[in-house]
């Protein structure tokens, strides 16, 4: 069990709950947003993207979903059975960077091998989740930024949930760089075999605090359960476990 603290609201004089860990927290009545360290205001950017689903609705958009492509079961939307469903506004940090990486490596795949050079040049608006240790494929998650409007606690269902940064930002900037250079690496290896040296440079230009309303669903299909993400904004599945079809070796 968690221990939850509170701190006062400074602009509405509310209390704001926050768990261990947490960093930054916003104000459930007022949508005020805290450093909670030093009790300062939140002053960058603080957006979010609005969920399009009621909770019955979300059941039709997961049938959709399972009457789907041709490797789930067939009788998938008809027999599973929905045995939870959670609305949760997870915070992210965005970071819009310029990553330059350049690089010098061997290229093996000729004889003789030759050293090639090159750079690889990409702007990113690069995703971080502000939590440490949720189970959140990060990477698969297309935010969909187009959507995104100033965070109003008003749009936030009385079903759901948010929760609260455990990143700081310049956190969050290192682990995208970071990112952003083992991405490079990994891009540079269809130019070159072996790698002499790579040095990146990276402008980060605007960062932005967003919390993303994210379905989290759980369904019961013959006698087993299986776990589902689902984007609330655009109702895509970010992860969905498949059960499988049924036609093995047995
Ligand atoms: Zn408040």
């Amino acid at each position: 069990m968690s221990i939850v603290q509170e701190i006062k609201c400074s602009h509405c004089s509310a209390p704001i709950s926050f768990e261990p860990g947490e960093i930054i927290a916003t104000c459930k009545y007022c949508g005020y947003t805290v450093v909670i360290k030093t009790g300062d205001a939140f002053t960058f950017e603080h957006s979010m993207l609005q969920n399009k689903y009621e909770p019955t609705e979300i059941e039709e958009a997961i049938k959709n979903w399972m009457r789907a492509g041709f490797l789930k079961p067939s009788d998938l939307a008809r027999k599973s059975r929905i045995t939870e469903k959670t609305l949760i506004y997870l915070p992210f940090w965005i970071m819009s960077v310029e990553a330059e990486s350049a690089y010098k490596g061997i290229f093996e795949r000729i004889t003789p091998s030759i050293v090639k050079e090159g750079k690889i040049e990409k702007k990113y608006d690069w995703l971080v989740l502000a939590r440490k240790a949720a189970d959140f494929p990060t990477r698969e998650y297309d935010v969909p930024l187009k959507g995104k409007v100033p965070y109003d606690f008003r749009k936030i269902e009385a079903f759901a949930k948010v929760l609260n940064s455990e990143i700081c930002k310049n956190e969050a900037v290192e682990f995208a760089k970071q990112e952003i250079a083992d991405h490079h690496r990994y891009l540079v290896k269809q130019d070159v075999d072996r790698l002499i040296e790579m040095k990146h440079e990276m402008k980060v230009n605007q960062t932005v605090y967003l919390h993303a309303p994210i379905w989290f669903i759980k369904f019961e299909y013959k006698g087993k359960t299986y776990q589902l993400l689902m984007d609330g904004a655009t109702g895509i599945v970010i992860k969905g476990d498949i059960p499988s079809t049924g036609f093995g070796i047995f």
